[in-house]
Formats: structure tokens, C-alpha cells, sequence
């Protein structure tokens, strides 16, 4: 048996897989808790490294903590195919987010490895750290850090909920790895993710192309006031923080709703005050938005309209405000030749495709500033995700792990 055009993935074994990885760190009734750097996030990582090991393959750890799996390819010195997504969850996550990727990917290792077919370039798994950024804002810090977006410093400097860095808890857990997290030369970067969103499943597709990113833009705001009492302390002298994220957060609400006709979309994230406590205002708070639109200048506009809705929330309550952190992703920045790729091989192997957008945030994002990036949806039931009844049938990845397949040897290969 050699590879060949019609040669498929070993579902039933990815299916397996993805059964095991949904045993560590369970949350809810049907859902994982898996955080960033916890230690069922080192449980997963463990496990993982063994499997990638056990279909021969070289495991490297970068010092944000992202995993490497190299499969050589036949000619030496080419840089590597990259192919994966992530392994941690959110707090109340899904068993198939991000983790469908990274098991995707190496589904298509084992599965070269049954056909013992060795590719022209070498393939390389990757587990990104904290994608989802449950538990150090932002997310996709650890393949921003990868492509140069920030220094591994400042990741490790991201600290929890708990006052507990990064970088501590990435040597705790035993990842904080030799390799430099920086820029390297990279051939291709393919991510299979689930839809996260409803149109797959209402309109019973196969796979969806994804052909761009919703643009996106996010920020974290502080803003600081005066504790003071909160019963003598007459209204114009009051500088409470609180009331000042908390206008930002519902100012940020009514944008989003300004722009819906459209599709566009604002979230209020986050909230965090200091010392948030009864009789006592409070001094401090930090909070987090983020602006969507389909529309890239639209969506620029949503994320001016969001900066000066934090300073009007600040002066309106006496405090002062900084903007701490922004981010930007999405647009076109997919790679139009993979994207044809793979559309041509849904098509060859008759898998009902339609192409799409992703409205989620993804590695991918950070990946299409370095080199050429594609991205592969899969079904999930209702569109219901970042929820423990996130479901995706052991079905709905037939098309993708295939087409994945194919796509990956195809780009592996070429001449
Ligand atoms: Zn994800």
C-alpha cells in the first residue's frame, strides 16, 4: 500500500484519540476545564509528546512552551509543512476546540506512516500554548511570540487571575522548552479547527473553506480612580473605576448593536475591579473589548469608536484611563493558492464544501503573517462551542482529516 489520491485517514483512531485527550481535565457534563499551563494542560501535554513519539517523531519545546513534532521529509535543510492548533480549552470549553486540530494533524502523520509514504519536505505537528487565553489575556500569545508579534518576555510576563506568571507556570508544568520561540522559515501552515459557528450544520455541509478572518479588533483598557467612602462622598467629587469600566463595557455593548444589521459584532468581555468591596469605591479596574465586522474599514471604525467610548467613560466618572494592550487580526490573509487546494480536493472526493469566513480568533491569524496559511472548518452541532455541549458527531471529520491529508502531502510535496 503506498499513498495514493484516494487513500483515507483512519477515522475510527482519530475518533479513539480524541476520546482520550476528552478524559483529562473534564469539567462539565460533556465538556473539558483545561487550562493554559494547569496541570491537566501538562497531563495532556504528556500524553501527547508520547503519541507523537510513538509514530517516531522529534518533539522540541520552545520557550513559550509550544510543541514541535518532526517528521523528516526525504530532502534535507527545506523548511517543515506546520500543521496543528491547540490543546488547552476555555474554563467551560469543548472537548473537540482546538484539540480536533492538533489530533487532525497527527492522524495525518500516523496515517503516512501506514502508507509509508515520506514526503519531500518535513512535516511538523505543533501544539500552540494558551491559545484560548482563559487564563493569560490575550489569546494567541504563544504563536504571536512565534511569528514576532511579541517577545517571549513579555508572555511570560502575562500573569493569571491569581498573581501567578507565564512563565512560572510554564516551568512549573516542566514546558519551559530550549528552543527559541522566534520567527524560523516555514513552508505552509495548515489549521483544521470546528466551525464555531451554525451554518455548516443547518445547511448539512461536509467542510467549509474558510477564505478570510471576520477582521477583529481588541483591547484591554485600565482605569483609575480614588477609594472613597461610598455614603458621605458627594457625586462630583467621585472617581470610582468601577463605574467607569462598567460604562465602557455597556458603551461597547451599544456599538455592537449599531452596527448588527451588518453582521458586525461587539463583546464586553472582562471586568475587574479593586477592591470591589461594598462601602468603598473602588480605585481600580481593568477591562476588555473587542469590535467585528465583515468589513475590514467598518471594523476599524467599530475599533475607533471603542477607544474613544473608554475615554469618555473615564472623564465621565473623574478617573484617567490607559489603553494597556491592542490587538488586531483577521481580513484576507489567507493563502489563495492553499485555499484552492484544498477547495479542489473537497470537490475530488465528493464532500459537500462551501466557503466561509471564521468569526473566531485563530492561531492561523498570527501564522498567515509568516508564511502561507490555510484553514479547514469542520461541522459542530448547533454552532455551539467555548460550552461543555459543544458536540461534533465521529462522522463530521471525515471530510476534513481527508482533505487535510490530501492538502498537507500535496503542499509536502510539490517540486
Ligand atoms: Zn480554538
Amino acid at each position: 500500500m503506498s499513498y495514493a489520491p484516494d487513500s483515507t485517514a483512519n477515522l475510527a483512531r482519530f475518533n479513539q484519540t480524541l476520546d482520550a485527550s476528552a478524559q483529562i481535565g473534564v469539567g462539565r457534563p460533556g465538556g473539558l476545564s483545561r487550562l493554559a499551563l494547569s496541570d491537566a494542560d501538562r497531563e495532556m501535554r504528556d500524553l501527547f509528546v508520547t503519541w507523537c513519539e510513538e509514530a517516531g517523531l522529534a518533539v522540541t519545546v520552545d520557550a513559550c512552551g509550544n510543541i514541535f513534532a518532526r517528521r523528516e521529509g526525504t530532502e534535507p535543510d527545506v523548511p517543515p509543512v506546520l500543521v496543528g492548533s491547540h490543546l488547552d480549552t476555555q474554563i467551560n470549553g469543548g472537548r473537540f476546540d482546538g484539540i480536533a486540530g492538533v489530533l487532525a494533524a497527527l492522524e495525518v502523520v500516523r496515517t503516512l506512516n501506514d502508507l509509508g509514504h515520506a514526503t519531500r519536505r518535513p512535516l511538523e505537528i505543533v501544539n500552540w500554548t494558551n491559545e484560548e487565553g482563559a487564563r493569560f489575556s490575550p489569546p494567541m500569545s504563544a504563536s504571536g511570540a512565534f511569528v514576532g508579534a511579541y517577545t517571549t518576555d513579555w508572555v511570560h510576563g502575562l500573569v493569571d487571575d491569581d498573581g501567578l506568571s507565564f512563565g512560572a507556570e510554564l516551568a512549573r508544568i516542566g514546558y519551559l522548552g530550549d528552543a527559541p520561540c522566534a520567527p524560523r522559515p516555514i513552508d505552509a501552515y495548515f489549521e483544521l479547527h470546528i466551525e464555531q459557528g451554525p451554518i455548516l450544520d443547518a445547511e448539512g455541509r461536509d467542510i467549509g473553506i474558510v477564505t478570510a478572518g471576520y477582521p477583529s479588533h481588541g483591547m484591554r483598557v485600565s482605569f483609575a480612580g480614588r477609594t472613597a467612602h461610598t455614603g458621605p462622598t458627594p457625586m462630583d467629587q467621585r472617581q470610582n473605576a468601577l463605574a467607569a469600566g462598567a460604562r465602557w463595557l455597556t458603551m461597547a455593548d451599544d456599538i455592537g448593536w449599531a452596527y448588527a444589521a451588518y453582521d458586525g459584532k461587539a463583546t464586553a468581555a472582562r471586568l475587574v475591579a479593586w477592591p470591589n468591596k461594598a462601602g468603598i469605591l473602588s480605585d481600580h479596574a481593568e477591562a476588555v473589548c473587542d469590535v467585528r465586522h465583515p468589513d475590514e474599514k467598518t471594523a476599524g471604525l467599530m475599533a475607533e469608536r471603542l477607544r474613544r467610548a473608554a475615554s469618555e467613560s473615564a472623564a465621565r466618572c473623574g478617573c484617567s484611563y490607559k489603553i494597556e494592550d491592542e490587538w488586531h487580526w483577521g481580513g484576507d490573509i489567507f493563502d489563495a493558492g492553499l485555499v484552492a487546494s484544498i477547495r479542489a480536493h473537497a470537490a475530488r472526493l465528493g464532500f459537500n464544501h462551501r466557503d466561509l469566513q471564521s468569526q473566531a480568533g485563530h492561531d492561523a491569524y498570527f501564522l498567515a503573517r509568516h508564511c502561507p496559511t490555510a484553514m479547514i472548518f469542520t461541522p459542530c452541532k448547533d454552532g455551539i462551542t467555548h460550552n461543555n455541549e459543544e458536540f461534533c458527531t465521529p462522522e463530521s471529520f471525515r471530510a476534513g482529516l481527508n482533505v487535510l491529508l490530501h492538502s498537507v502531502v500535496e503542499r509536502a510535496d510539490r517540486v
